[in-house]
Parts: structure tokens; sequence; C-alpha cells
């Protein structure tokens, strides 16, 4: 058994608090080890019986982010923490939530990852179940945003992210590459969890009044103080002038990826390109995988004794 990569789950309970970016509201949130074979879990604990699986079949619509919803409740904001569960190769794992809304930080998934690191990983007595890609998956929306899901040999996830704003300049076209290898546990944070989200000046996001009339005043002025906000002639972002990398939008772009894949509920082994896409399109592309089983198939990754190589073992 442990030649497989096994499942891995946190050792105890990991606690994070705060006050939401949309609504203001104070939260707690508490990332918990789970038995092996459950996967990802959210727990509403202000709401009875509401739990929701980490699965595509779960996506509901959502403005900017991504939102998971049963017949019980919902939770929106997701991504970030299930980046972080992902880059650490967190299988199995309760994410109990007082509130509908996901705590945001700074914008990155650095405070996610760093709470998953203290509380420490413990490897479970299962192999883990892979999805690998088989043949291409692709959204081509026809207008320069397109995603696609490629087959690789490499046992690995690779995200290459491109986006361009012409008009803001100071961001302009980036682009982010991030390979996630399922082989080693990390020993320190990847640096793609410290990518922070970004807004425009002008964007609706950035518009007060517009943010006054749907009561959420508090989401303008958070953002001002957290996010990255750039406008069209400033060499920084006009709030903040510490950026932790030159291509830190598409990083975070790139970030917004990985957590998003999570959804499918299994680590996956492929080369994802993304032109210029947001989480919608990353739903409409899960929702495209899982409609036709040849795309994928599951199975486990076996290391052989003597060597590095890691082989793909169909289940
Ligand atoms: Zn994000």
């Amino acid at each position: 058994m442990s030649e497989y990569l096994l499942q891995q789950t946190l050792s105890k309970d990991a606690k994070l608090s705060g006050k939401t970016l949309v609504w203001g509201k104070k939260t707690s949130v508490k990332l918990r080890p789970a038995p092996v074979g459950q996967g990802g879990r959210f727990v509403r604990t202000d709401l009875n019986d509401c739990v929701i699986d980490v699965d595509h079949k779960n996506i509901t619509k959502a403005w900017r982010c991504s939102k998971l919803e049963n017949k019980n409740g919902s939770v929106s904001i997701v991504e970030h923490a299930l980046a972080a569960m992902s880059v650490l190769n967190i299988d199995n794992y309760d994410i109990e939530i007082d509130g509908g809304e996901m705590l945001t930080f700074d914008g990155s998934a650095k405070p996610f990852a760093e709470a998953i690191m203290k509380a420490g990983i413990e490897t479970q007595d299962k192999p883990r179940t892979f999805l690998k890609i088989l043949r291409p998956v692709g959204v081509d929306l026809q207008d320069g945003r397109k995603m696609e899901l490629l087959p690789t040999e490499d046992n690995n996830l690779s995200v290459n992210f491109n986006i361009d704003f012409p008009h803001i300049p100071v961001i302009g076209k980036q682009q982010a590459n991030y390979i996630h290898s399922y082989d080693t546990r990390p020993i320190n944070m990847p640096d793609i969890v410290r990518a922070r989200t970004f807004g425009t000046h002008g964007d609706k996001m950035m518009r007060l009044k517009w943010l006054q009339s749907l009561g959420l005043k508090t989401m303008y002025d958070r953002f001002w103080e957290y996010g990255l906000i750039y406008d069209s002639k400033s060499a920084y972002p006009i709030n903040n002038t510490d950026l932790h990398f030159d291509n830190e939008c598409a990083l975070h772009k790139a970030l917004d990826a990985v957590g998003d894949l999570a959804l499918s509920g299994y680590p996956i082994i492929a080369q994802l390109n993304c032109e210029k896409t947001s989480h919608h399109i990353t739903h409409m592309l899960l929702k495209k995988l899982f409609a036709v089983e040849q795309n994928f198939c599951l199975g486990h990754l076996r290391k052989s004794k003597n060597s590095t190589k890691i082989t793909f073992v169909g289940i």
C-alpha cells in the first residue's frame, strides 16, 4: 500500500475568524480533519443539517466567485480555501462556517494555507483517487476567452493563465504558470497562495454609489483596504504598492482556477490553459468534462520503489 500516493487530512482543527468581504459579517471558520474517503465538505454551523459536498454538482450561480449550494443552504467565495486545500494535497476535510460567505482576508489563499500547515497534515491509509484527463475538453466563448484541459504524461497539474487588460497598462498582458506536483509534500507553502485578488477602478465592483445602493459600502471599504485596485494611469495599484509578484494578477487567476478545479471532487492530472477566463468559465468547463465519461478516468498514482518515477494506475 505504501507505494501509492495516499490520501491526506489535517492533523487537528484550524480556526480562523474575521469579517467577510461582501457583507462585512463577523464569521468563524474551522478547518477540520475528516475520515479517509470522505472528500471535502462545507458545514454551516448556523443552520440545521446543512452539509454541502465540494462537488461540481453543487455549483450554483454567483457573481465573480464560486458558490456551493444545496437545498439546506449555501456558501459563497469558496475558491481560496479550496485552492489552499489543493496545493497542500488535502483530500478529506470539513470546513465549518457560521455563515454563508467564506472569509477572504487579504484576497489570497495564504491565511488558509498557513492555518493548514500550522495544524499539520496527516497521511491516511488509502490511495488518493486522481482524475486523469484523457482527451481535450474546452470552452471557447469566441471572444478571446477560452479554457481547455489537455491530457498530460507528467502526472501533475500544470496551469497556464494569460490575462490582458489593455485599458489598464500596468496590468496589460500578464502570464502565470503553476505546476502542481502530486509527488511531494510541500515543506513550504507554494508561492501561488500569496497572490491577491484585484479589481480595476471604474469597474462595477468599485463603484461606490452602486455598492451603496445594494447596502454593500463595507465591501468597497474592505476591498480598498486589502485587494489590489488598479486604474488606467498609475504604475502601481492605487491603494497598495507592495506587489507580491510582478504578475500577481495572473497568478491570482491561476490560484482561482486551482480552487475551482477542486470542485471536481478530485485532484486533476492535466494541463489547464486559460485565456482571460473567470470562475463562470471554469464551472462551464467542469460541466463539459463530466458530461462525457470518456473524457477522463479515475486512478491512483504509484511510486516505483527504486526510482522517482510515478505511474498512473486506472481503477
Ligand atoms: Zn480569487
